[in-house]
């Protein structure tokens, strides 16, 4: 299946939040969420109606795939791993999710959206305990330290985030600015992920 090129704001429309995949723009007043909250379409409007217990099963499931910028096979093998895991099954996916490389660039401030931290990733400037790491899904351990290549720390770009990013960084990952490194202290607990995402909808849903 192709990866989504149409309008990332329609996909928050459609779940009815702020999925932040559009960096700054995010935060302001042209936010289509904040301007237009009604779904998407002709008749985004017609469509607020009572939703069934799959629908909402399914808006949630939707809504976190595209919060992480996953696809549906991709997703579904998350979840598999996720029961395979000791603990709450709802609470590993969220955390396989979160660990993954380009939402802990995207968390570190290194990237302003999941989207674009994804293309930072893929463009090879990311070392993983001093190896190159272009792999999104790369799921990162506690003790790994990522920073930027030598080169691309003098980048304009990155450059300026050296004076912060004014990301509020998750207490699983420390950040130092100055040098643009990152470290995972722990593996992100339930608390630690801040989107709303109701998890046990989405575990209902694959075990339908
Ligand atoms: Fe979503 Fe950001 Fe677009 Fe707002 S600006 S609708 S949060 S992608």
């Amino acid at each position: 299946m192709a990866r989504y090129t149409g309008s990332v704001c329609r996909l928050c429309r459609r779940e009815g939040q702020k999925l932040f995949l559009k960096g700054e723009r995010c935060f302001s007043a042209k936010c289509a969420v904040g301007a237009r909250p009604t779904p998407p379409g002709q008749h985004g409007q017609a469509r607020q109606r009572k939703m069934s217990e799959y629908g909402l099963q399914l808006r949630e499931k939707q809504k976190a795939r595209r919060a992480y910028g996953v696809l549906e096979s991709q997703f579904h093998r998350y979840y598999e791993k996720a029961t395979n895991m000791k603990g709450i099954t709802g609470e590993n996916l969220l955390q396989l999710l979160e660990r993954r490389l380009d939402n802990v660039i995207y968390r570190l401030g290194l990237a302003a959206s999941r989207p674009q931290a994804r293309q930072v990733v893929r463009h090879g400037h990311i070392l993983v305990d001093g190896k190159k790491v272009d792999i999104p899904s790369y799921l990162v351990k506690t003790g790994e330290v990522i920073t930027l290549r030598a080169r691309s720390q003098e980048q304009d770009h990155f450059k300026i985030l050296r004076e912060g990013s004014g990301r509020i960084i998750p207490k699983w990952l420390t950040f130092d600015a100055q040098n643009l490194t990152g470290t995972v202290a722990a593996l992100p607990a339930r608390e630690d992920i801040d989107l709303s995402i109701e998890e046990h909808l989405i575990v209902e849903l694959y075990s339908r």
